[in-house]
Parts: C-alpha cells; sequence; structure tokens
C-alpha cells in the first residue's frame, strides 16, 4: 500500500532499526519505547487491522507469532516473561492502521488491562 508507514518502513523507503525478518514478516524497534525492548512485528503483506485478518491471509499470524518467540529467546525475555500487545481500531488505540503486535520486556509490566 502506497500511503502506508509501515508498508513504506519494510520496504525501506523510511528507515527503521530491524530485528527480524523472513519471506513474511518485518520486526524493527518502535520508535518511541514503552519498555527496554519493544519490537513491532508486522506482516509483510499490508493487512490494516486485527479485524480484517481472514481464512485467506490469517496463515501469517502464525509467522508473526514463531517470530516473536524466536526474537523473544534471543533476546533472552523467556525466563522472565513479556507481553505481547495488539490494538485493534481507535477505541484500542491504534495509530498506525498496518497490523502488528507490540513485543515488549525486559522489566516488570503493569498489569492493567484497559
Ligand atoms: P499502535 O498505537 O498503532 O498500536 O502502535 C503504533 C506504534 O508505532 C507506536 O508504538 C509508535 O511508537 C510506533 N511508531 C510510529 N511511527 C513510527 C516510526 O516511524 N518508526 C517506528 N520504528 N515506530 C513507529
Ligand atoms: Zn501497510
Amino acid at each position: 500500500m502506497t500511503d502506508c508507514l509501515f508498508c513504506k518502513i519494510i520496504s525501506g523507503e523510511i528507515p527503521s532499526k530491524k530485528v527480524y525478518e523472513d519471506d513474511y514478516v518485518y520486526a524493527f524497534e518502535d520508535i518511541a519505547p514503552q519498555a527496554p525492548v519493544h519490537i513491532l512485528f508486522v506482516p509483510k503483506e499490508h493487512i490494516p487491522m486485527a479485524s480484517a485478518i481472514t481464512s485467506e491471509n490469517s496463515g501469517v499470524i502464525s509467522k508473526i507469532y514463531e517470530a516473536i518467540a524466536k526474537v523473544a529467546h534471543e533476546k533472552g525475555l523467556d525466563e522472565d516473561g513479556y507481553r505481547i500487545v495488539n490494538n485493534c481500531g481507535e477505541n484500542a488505540g491504534q495509530t498506525v492502521f498496518h497490523l502488528h503486535f507490540h513485543l515488549l520486556g525486559g522489566k516488570k509490566l503493569e498489569l492493567k488491562m484497559c
């Protein structure tokens, strides 16, 4: 998608600190980290948000979770644990409308859910 921030990051048009990449998934450091580890995992295919996941495109979700587990392990987060967050739509605070999962870790996170 031409006018999408994360599509531009995936294509390299906008620079990012890459953490992981495969044929389906791109992961990079969040520009405004909320924890010592704050990495965004996005599908290379433009999917706007979680509510747009269908049987046609849901395969990439397992690829994203595989990538998260791999990176979390590499970052040494397995023992202490970490959080995976997806904000879907305005009420959840989604600001970039290209599906993404936040990996947050490296400190004790608040238990606040809403
Ligand atoms: P959301 O609020 O949509 O769930 O998360 C969007 C995330 O994207 C935010 O955590 C924000 O800091 C991050 N972000 C916004 N613009 C950029 C950018 O240009 N580069 C990077 N690396 N992260 C960004
Ligand atoms: Zn996009």
